[in-house]
């Protein structure tokens, strides 16, 4: 069987909502914790909260973008029922380490595959190390279908009951999905590398007004979206998209190795555990002048992304008090916030996008 190019059952209307459902089916709840990594996104504590539990966090590893595994041992305490482990642009985090405390302490292990279908650690797929996986393929995300995501459930019990859970969703509202798909085709129009920040500019507006399905939903609240499938259109496009996974994951090694070879060393390259094989769904680097690398990159329309902005972004300090971050507590995290930016990798990248690219970074 292709595993890159198997169309998942258990389709969601975010990739969050993927997440949502193992926890759920681990009865997971009010009163428990679910340890995940500081430098990661909204969604993740979203899904997260919406059955009740406390998400706590984790460091990243000093010069990398995973979890921590020593700060892990430092945060599991009697309430922690379960661990997220995300691979963070597709670099896998290290498992053998992070597997073996949660063997000990008897914990189930989710992977957040979102940024990677393809990554190996110790010639294992990501994805297959834990109970589960979820994986998402809204914009920036490897193989894009609008917006969603999916679950992968490895334990046969818990799948039952994922399934279970699959089959009380409803499908969202043809006004919300036609909104996606006029979107998807609006994206796939106007992106191109050099246009990364005018459309950047765009969708943030439009989301801001309600006209664009924004990425994140109000926190304090359980959205809707935690009782949604994936609409069936969405679906049919992810299903012929994902015909084409080896060779989006070819793209993206020849492309990532382009950068290795064309970009300075001044910018460094980010930890990669030993045995790991990344699939990159952006490639990342190191700098000090993060601030004015972007806005001179922008004046260039050179495309650098500058997520993660925060540990758990796009909250401020004092706005991420609401998903049970405490500023300050972990500082690596802070710090890579602080120094990281990306580089694009998707379909529309080129040999002559990465020359460009290259060609700005080396001359900053
Ligand atoms: C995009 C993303 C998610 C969530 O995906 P949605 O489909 O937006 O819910 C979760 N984790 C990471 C690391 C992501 O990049």
């Amino acid at each position: 069987m292709d595993v890159l190019r198997e169309m998942p059952r258990l389709t969601f209307f975010r990739g969050r909502v993927g997440l949502y459902a193992i926890l759920k089916a681990l009865d997971i709840g009010p009163g428990d914790e679910v340890a995940t990594q500081a430098f990661t996104c909204l969604a993740v504590p979203e899904g997260i909260m919406a059955t009740g539990a406390k998400p706590v966090y984790v460091d990243t590893e000093a010069g990398g973008v995973n979890m921590c595994p020593q700060d892990l041992l430092r945060i599991l305490g009697p309430h922690c029922k379960a661990v997220v482990v995300q691979h963070t642009f597709g670099v896998p985090a290290q498992m053998g380490p992070i597997r073996e405390i949660l063997e000990e302490r008897g914990l189930p292990l989710i992977e957040d595959c979102c940024h990677t279908y393809a990554s190996t650690y110790v010639n294992q797929v990501v994805g297959t190390f834990g109970v589960g996986a979820f994986y998402s393929f809204e914009w920036g995300k490897p193989i894009i279908a609008g917006i969603g995501g999916s679950a992968v459930v490895n334990d046969p019990a818990l799948r039952a009951k994922v399934e279970e859970f699959y089959r009380s969703c409803q499908e969202p509202g043809w006004k919300t999905t036609l909104k996606i798909q006029i979107q998807f085709q609006a994206f796939m129009r106007l992106y191109r590398p050099e246009k990364y920040w005018q459309v950047r500019r765009t969708f943030q507006r439009l989301s801001k007004s309600g006209a664009a399905q924004g990425n994140y939903n109000p926190t304090g609240e359980v959205a809707a979206d935690f009782g949604l499938r994936m609409a069936p259109p969405l679906r049919a496009r992810l299903k012929r998209k994902l015909q084409d996974a080896h060779a989006v994951a070819q793209h993206s090694r020849d492309i990532a190795a382009q950068y290795e070879s064309g970009v300075s060393a001044v910018f460094k390259r980010v930890f990669v555990p030993e045995g790991a094989v990344p699939v990159y769904a952006r490639f990342p680097l190191l700098t000090d002048s993060k601030p004015a690398l972007l806005e001179a990159a922008e004046e260039a329309s050179v495309e650098i992304a500058d997520w993660y902005k925060t540990p758990i972004h796009p909250l401020s300090a004092e706005e991420s008090s609401s998903v049970h971050y405490e500023p300050g507590s972990c500082p690596n995290a802070e710090s890579l916030s602080h120094r990281l930016v990306s580089l694009p990798i998707n379909q529309k990248v080129d040999a002559r996008t990465v020359q460009s690219i290259v060609e700005f970074l080396n001359g900053f």
